[in-house]
């Protein structure tokens, strides 16, 4: 245990905790390694307290605090990090975010919102559709995660191929660097003004400065929508098919294909034995029916059936449930893990064949979709479902599961995250994943953080605080 003495009054009374509930809650993100280290009473990422800041100016005092003493922070939105990003091995202080969560200012005019960095995204979502308006950002974690978390994570959300992820919503932050100094950066839709400051934060994990304020852009609710499902024999077709949309410049809202082993779960049919793709239409009822036609058009080009919208309308509806994976998981030999990886078209069909064959002796069931698309390639989702004898073989079998993918997609080039991040599970191979681009984040990680008090040991950077070097 650290002593903490000279960060202690850093905050009000009560507002840093160093009780063992609070401590354990901290200990454990949505990764799967993390809950079989639950099952198994393992707590290797101890923090030695949790604060709960509530403006910008606390994180200031705080961040300032730590830093003089060579105290690790670790900022924590909800935790819903499912690669072990926001857990500590250094020790020190977790920064729990979630009692940040005022919306500061709407504005109808400009459309763009200004909220607290640990506001949860569905409570915004919610508070924008009063107001008939939407952030067109919905990653499945919305109800389970922060405002903030998402651009530390470069989260991306279901609607992706019509809006972006979140580095294309967003127009501005406000962040506390390590030594407390506070940044605004520039609001504005756009400008040429040298360096995109808020960018260098984007995906950052908490290594470089804590987020207090986000200013993101929303959209007017749309009047009309439309859904779509279309089969196709085999991989191949609805990959076809998918980059064809994109190069004809189309963008339905909704684009997500599924191989048939996961067919058979998106459809909720056992005996379902074709891939599968589901799309949405949606804005001015003309374009958009067009849009509809359109790409219907291009997937029976490509070898797809129609067969209307009712395959698509399910998911939907049960688009925020993940109690499939958290059921296997809640078993100590449960073993349930989700990769998302990218690359391009030309090497996405490849990808998805060695991926599928290098994992399958690790899990009864493989499942792929395919579900942010771009004009030059696409995300792929491997879901891994099996058993193992307890808890601790599970955890062996993850790692596992996780050597193997990462040897794989670095093997083809292909990216090793899509939208998951890097966290601890995928540290080992940010290096090889980045190359000679670390010379630029090492050079930018030294500039902001040179006593490496932030979030140590993640995206490839040292593991302890330079004073304990
Ligand atoms: C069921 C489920 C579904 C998911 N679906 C998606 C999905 O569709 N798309 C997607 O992108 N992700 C998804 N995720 C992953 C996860 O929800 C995202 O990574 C999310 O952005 C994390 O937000 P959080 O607030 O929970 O952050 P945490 O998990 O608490 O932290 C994540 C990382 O961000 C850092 N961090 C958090 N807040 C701040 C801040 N204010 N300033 C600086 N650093 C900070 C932490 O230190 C850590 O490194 C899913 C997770 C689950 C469990």
């Amino acid at each position: 245990m650290r002593d903490l003495t000279e960060i202690l009054g850093a905050l009000p009374a009560g507002r840093i905790s160093l009780g063992e509930g609070c401590i354990a809650a901290h200990s454990y993100d949505a990764w799967p390694v993390a809950v079989k280290w639950r099952q198994q009473g393992k707590q290797p990422c101890r923090p030695d307290a949790v604060a709960r800041p509530r403006t910008t100016e606390e994180v200031a005092a705080l961040l300032g605090a730590c830093n003089a003493a060579g105290i690790p922070v670790t900022p924590w939105g909800l935790g819903s990090s499912v690669v072990g990003a926001p857990l500590t091995e250094a020790g020190g202080v977790v920064v729990d975010l979630s009692e940040m969560t005022d919306t500061l200012a709407v504005s109808e005019d400009d459309l763009v919102v200004t909220v607290q960095a640990g506001k949860r995204g569905d409570v915004l979502e919610g508070e924008l559709n009063a107001m008939g308006f939407t952030l067109n950002h919905s990653p499945q974690s919305l109800d389970r995660s922060t405002v903030g978390g998402w651009v530390a994570t470069r989260a991306t959300g279901q609607l992706s191929s019509l809006y972006g992820g979140i580095e294309d919503q967003l127009i501005a932050i406000r962040v506390v660097l390590p030594d407390g100094r506070i940044v605004q950066t520039r609001r504005t839709p756009r400008a040429a003004i040298g360096l995109d400051t808020k960018s260098v934060f984007i995906g950052s994990e908490g290594t470089l400065g804590i987020v207090t304020e986000v200013t993101t852009r929303i959209f007017p609710l749309k009047p009309w929508r439309r859904l779509e499902t279309v089969e196709f024999g085999d991989v191949d077709a609805g990959l076809a098919a998918m980059r064809a949309i994109t190069r004809a410049g189309l963008k339905p809202f909704l684009v997500r294909f599924y191989d048939v082993d996961e067919a058979r779960h998106a459809m909720r049919d056992p005996g379902y034995e074709r891939c599968v793709m589901f799309l949405g239409f949606e804005g001015i009822r003309l374009l958009a029916e067009a849009e509809h036609a359109l790409v219907t058009d291009l997937c029976v080009e490509c070898g797809g059936r129609p067969v209307g919208s009712a395959g698509a309308e399910g998911w939907m509806g049960r688009r925020y449930d993940f109690s499939a994976i958290e059921n296997v998981l809640a078993d100590p030999g449960g073993v349930a893990e989700t990769i998302e990886v990218s690359d391009f078209w030309s090497g996405i069909g490849g990808t998805y064949l060695a991926l599928k064959a290098a994992l399958a002796p690790f899990a009864d069931e493989v499942l792929c979709h395919f579900s942010h698309v771009y004009a030059q390639g696409t995300s792929l989702y491997v879901i891994l479902i099996g058993r193992a004898a307890d808890a601790a073989a599970a955890e062996v079998r993850l790692r596992e599961i996780w050597d193997t993918a990462m040897r794989v997609c670095l093997e083809r080039g292909a990216a090793i995250s899509h939208h998951h991040g890097v966290g601890l599970a995928r540290r080992g191979f940010v290096e090889r994943d980045q190359g000679s681009a670390m010379i630029v984040n090492r050079a930018v990680k030294q500039a902001l953080d040179p006593n490496n008090i932030m979030n140590p040991g993640k995206l490839g950077y040292a593991a302890r605080p330079a004073s304990e070097d």
